[in-house]
């Protein structure tokens, strides 16, 4: 008989599978503890937002919105976009739910995010960040800190080799003065831009420096540097964030060249790379937007935040030799018999009243006592747990180590829960 076709999955968005998902794990319990200990609290947006709100947020004039967005009308006539980043939904959120009025507050938000780019290593149309935001801060000490925030989480999650870029883009006023510098720079080698730095020129000429277009490396690195235009209460900024950074030993490198992806970052902008992973070498990246939330309606808010991308940490973990441990059971319940498999279950369930946070796998389905060790051993456990109808019957189970020499022995049911507490706290210690 013939199958039946199965649709394919989207190209560009991935399946994370339950025998990889331990290092996800590991990173985002990290992270979720980590910002609790900073004082950040979850906050939760829609996938879905409105096309506006992203035109207005990230600009025209940017990859993400000229031609990277997941654009569609629905039923209602509206048009709406799946999310292509964080920062505009959490500061949608925080000024429709009234949460920035004299408030200072410190969020993160984790999610999927969508952007219809060309798929190839590291670089994915569903992929995912974590998001962390700080709004109502307007010194250099909070950049220092969501920073320094970072870097313990690489400390933590045990990444090394991660290099700090940091650079600041002074105030949309001082920009103005360089934005002219650079369209006569830019100008005067028109015949050598691309398609779309010709279109940034009139629009927005900073874009052309993110530009990821080889061919116009040569041409970008001979423009004009914005940190000799910085504005002197800006300059006073980076300089503070420097001496911050400074005091906890966190090194970096000033690039005058880093302009983040978004046009509403102001001053303090940076980013965290690695030589590790090929030509996707930006691991999370971020900066300061004291002028988004006035741009969509909200009070004058000064903001951060920064950014990072899951599979590329995860990647990155990969490649670093870092494991995470998880999923496998402390024990295999194997029933045998009719008798034996009628109890399984409810000793199960006993073991778990009594037993904290022990991880018990059952054999459902019955099975040989042969197969259903087989199965035991391939489960990871550490040890199978034996009933069958004899032990039933005297009240006893047979407590099986998987992982070492040591015969079986046979332990009252009654007395099964204190042998196991013992057992894992033993482990743990160990
Ligand atoms: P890139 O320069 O690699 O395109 P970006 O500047 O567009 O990155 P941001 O918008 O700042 O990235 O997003 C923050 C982080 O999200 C990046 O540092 C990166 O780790 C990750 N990221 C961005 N786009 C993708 C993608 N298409 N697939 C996987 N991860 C991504
Ligand atoms: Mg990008």
């Amino acid at each position: 008989m013939a199958h039946e076709q199965t649709p394919q999955p989207v190209r560009g968005m991935n399946d994370v599978l339950p025998g990889d998902i331990a290092l996800w794990h590991r990173l985002e319990d990290t992270a979720r503890a980590l910002f609790s200990a900073y004082g950040y609290q979850e906050l939760r947006a829609p996938i879905v937002e409105r096309t506006e709100l992203f035109k207005r947020s990230i600009g025209e004039f940017t990859d993400i919105v000229e031609k990277e967005m997941y654009t569609f009308t629905d039923r209602s006539g509206d048009s709406l976009t799946l999310r292509p980043e964080g920062t505009a939904g959490i500061v949608r959120a925080m000024i429709t739910n009234g949460l920035l009025h004299n408030q200072k507050s410190r969020v993160w938000l984790r999610g999927p995010m969508f952007r219809h780019e060309r798929p190839q290593k590291g670089r994915f149309r569903q992929f995912h960040q974590i998001d962390v935001e700080a709004f109502g801060y307007a010194g250099p000490d909070i950049d220092a800190e969501l920073i320094m925030m970072s870097a313990r989480l690489w400390k933590a999650l045990g990444i090394s080799r991660l290099q700090l870029n940091l650079n600041s883009l002074g105030t949309p006023e001082s920009r103005r003065l360089y934005r002219d510098k650079l369209v006569a720079y830019f100008s005067a080698h028109r015949n050598r831009l691309d398609e779309d730095s010709l279109r940034r020129l009139e629009g927005n000429p900073m874009r052309i420096l993110d530009s990821k277009n080889p061919d116009m490396q040569d041409i970008v690195a001979g423009a004009p540097l914005l940190t000799e235009h910085l504005d002197p209460e800006s300059a006073a900024h980076f300089s503070g964030l420097r001496r911050h950074l400074d005091a906890v030993g966190i090194e970096y490198v000033v690039n005058p060249r880093l302009v983040r992806g978004l046009d509403y970052y102001s001053r303090t902008v940076f980013e965290w790379i690695t030589t590790e992973l090929g030509s996707q070498d930006a691991v999370c990246s971020g900066g300061r937007y004291d002028g988004l939330v006035t741009h969509l309606g909200g009070d004058a808010t000064p903001a951060i935040g920064w950014a990072l991308g899951e599979e590329r940490i995860v990647a990155l973990m990969q490649a670093q030799g870092i494991a995470a441990s998880g999923g496998t059971p402390d024990v295999y319940l194997v029933v045998v018999g009719e008798r034996a498999e009628a109890r399984g279950l409810s000793l199960a369930e006993q073991l778990r009243d009594v037993v904290p946070g022990i991880r018990i796998e059952t054999n459902a389905g019955g099975g040989s006592f042969k197969s259903q060790l087989k199965r035991a051993d391939k489960s990871g456990a550490r040890w199978a747990l034996v009933v069958g109808d004899g032990e039933a019957e005297r009240g006893v189970a047979g407590l099986k180590s998987l992982r070492t020499e040591a015969p079986q022995v046979e332990v009252a049911l009654d007395r099964l829960g204190q042998e196991l507490t013992t057992r894992l706290a033993e482990r743990a210690t160990a």
